[in-house]
């Protein structure tokens, strides 16, 4: 409770004492049901992954996918992660449920690779806490070792918020993470703190569009800012991805345009391991959706 108030304060200010206490007592009963809940989700294995095709635009086939977390709530059915992953982030239990989603979708892509799949790249979402914790980086390596995933087929995502306080021991971290061989992208790029110092100094490998931008690419409309990312993502060597990629103009614009790759529901939603794999067998690519 104590930790909860203490967090409710510093959020609202002192001056806000008299009005938000009543309300606090009611939020914090809310807020310590789904901690329970959450807690109880990682022992009774109600996480699962679903998985997003990330799809070459030159080529039109399946290079990688982003493991993207789901909650099946028991009676809530399956919850989206915008409804539990800030929760998560303030108790501190997205650390462990973090590290759940790392090794889960490391042994799948192991897994795709052993059936024959080919080199897939699997990304992973990042959150600010879990980039904080000391124990990261051996975990991460501990993970790369136990699933035997080639360290160049792991993608972590990060957030620009991540690069806005110690920027020093940032980049540090960054180096070491680089060093065991994984590749870091920057995710919803351009939302963020977006200095540009932070480019020339990081060791990054891919920028993500956000797909707010996406989605300004119209029929007959300069998308002004897509094409910039593109032209500063590949002027500092880096790949560029499109997130949240819907129609098909928004393809043949991207394309035309230079960008790496994309990946949005045009190609796939996120899908459960199984009919994920079914892409796989079947060798969905941009051709066969355009068909
Ligand atoms: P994100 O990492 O930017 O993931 C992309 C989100 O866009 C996903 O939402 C995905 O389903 C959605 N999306 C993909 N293509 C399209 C499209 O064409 N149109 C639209 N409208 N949406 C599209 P999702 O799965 O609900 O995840 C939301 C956010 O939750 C993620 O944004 C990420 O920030 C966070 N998240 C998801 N899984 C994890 C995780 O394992 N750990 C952490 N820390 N965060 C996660
Ligand atoms: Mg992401
Ligand atoms: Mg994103
Ligand atoms: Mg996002």
């Amino acid at each position: 409770h104590a930790d909860i108030a203490m967090y409710r304060a510093k959020k609202l200010g002192r001056n806000n004492t008299q009005f938000y206490e009543p309300a606090m007592n009611e939020e914090a009963r809310e807020r310590l049901r789904i901690e329970s809940a959450l807690r109880n989700a990682l022992e009774r294995q109600e996480f699962v992954l679903h998985y997003q095709p990330q799809v070459d635009l030159q080529s039109g086939r399946i290079v990688g996918m982003e493991a993207l977390l789901r909650w099946q709530h028991p009676e809530l059915g399956m919850v989206a992660p915008n409804r539990f992953i800030g929760l998560a982030e303030e108790t501190g239990l997205i650390v462990e449920i973090g590290a759940w989603v790392l090794r889960t979708a490391c042994a799948q892509a192991r897994s795709w690779m052993d059936n024959g799949h080919g080199m897939l790249r699997i990304a992973v979402n990042l959150s600010p806490r879990q980039f904080s914790e000391p124990q990261l980086l051996s975990s991460i390596a501990e993970v790369l070792q136990e699933t035997g995933l080639p360290p160049a087929c792991l993608d972590i995502e990060l957030t620009e918020g991540l690069f806005m306080h110690d920027v020093a021991q940032a980049v540090e971290l960054l180096h070491k993470l680089k060093a065991l061989g994984l590749a870091l992208s920057i995710d919803d790029f351009g939302t963020g703190y977006s200095s540009f110092s932070y480019l020339r100094h990081f060791p990054i490998d891919v920028l993500k569009i956000d797909r707010s931008f996406v989605s300004d690419i119209s029929e007959d409309d300069e998308a002004a800012i897509v094409v910039s990312i593109i032209a500063l993502a590949h002027n500092l060597k880096l790949r560029v991805i499109a997130e949240g990629v819907e129609t098909e103009s928004q393809v043949d614009y991207l394309r035309r345009h230079g960008c790496d790759e994309m990946q949005g529901y045009y190609f796939s939603r996120p899908l459960p391991a199984a009919e994920f794999e079914q892409l796989l067998r079947q060798g969905r690519d941009l051709q066969t959706v355009a068909a």
